[in-house]
């Protein structure tokens, strides 16, 4: 199967894309987790994109979709993939379309006030890179990670002026592509707005 997780950022995609991944064997691939790994390890890549990253706004198509099909390349994704973050853009979707067409668009909604909460409670290990959330996930010890002790952090472009700038960015750009999905067929809506026992049995419904 290969699939598309679609929403704004804070509708929980990546969090069903790991449950997804258990349970079909197909690797989860975030080209926003490829990106920060780029900038982690200081590549041409990362240097070229972490201004991007941190006022929330969009790679370049070009940087984008070589990047994604390159990973799509790869052995691991013959039987298929999950895309987390990808494609952003109808020039993105219409790369994807020409390499690896996809079967399945699941397309998560929730409202922008909720998209907020999530975002800026986000907190995230600075060094193992363990997720959580201050009224979600809360550690056991405020700032601590309960893993390996290390100290937590916000992301930068989970700060709220970045949270607005990406709204606006998800709704100009990528919002779009909820009808050209739609228009092939291959759009299923989830309300990502459940608790997170609910939004994955009306994911697993679609499998
Ligand atoms: P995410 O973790 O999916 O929220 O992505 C974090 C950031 O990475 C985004 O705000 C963008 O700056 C960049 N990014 C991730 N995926 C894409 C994409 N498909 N096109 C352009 N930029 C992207």
């Amino acid at each position: 199967m290969r699939m598309i997780l679609l929403g704004p950022p804070g509708a929980g995609k990546g969090t069903m894309a790991v449950k997804i991944k258990e349970e079909l064997k197909i690797p989860h691939i975030s080209t926003g987790d490829l990106f920060r790994a780029a900038i982690k390890n200081e590549t041409t890549l990362g240097k070229k994109v972490k201004g991007i990253l941190d006022q929330g706004d969009l790679v370049p198509d070009e940087l984008t979709v070589a990047l994604v099909k390159e990973r799509l390349g790869s052995s691991d994704c013959s039987d298929g993939f999950i895309l987390d973050g990808f494609p952003r853009t109808i020039g993105q979707a219409n790369s994807l379309t020409e390499f690896a067409p996809v079967d399945l668009v699941i397309n998560f909604t929730i409202s922008e006030k909720e998209v907020v909460r999530r975002l800026s409670g986000r907190r995230t290990c600075k060094n193992c890179g363990a997720g959580y959330h201050v009224l979600f996930i809360p550690p056991a010890k405020e700032n601590v990670c309960d893993k390996c002790g290390g100290e937590l952090y916000t992301r930068e472009d989970d700060k709220e002026s970045s949270i607005h700038n990406r709204l606006a960015v998800y709704e100009k750009s990528t919002e779009p592509l909820i009808s050209y999905y739609g228009d092939k067929g291959l759009l299923k809506d989830v309300d990502a707005g459940q608790s997170p026992a609910e939004v994955l049995s009306s994911v697993k419904e679609l499998l």
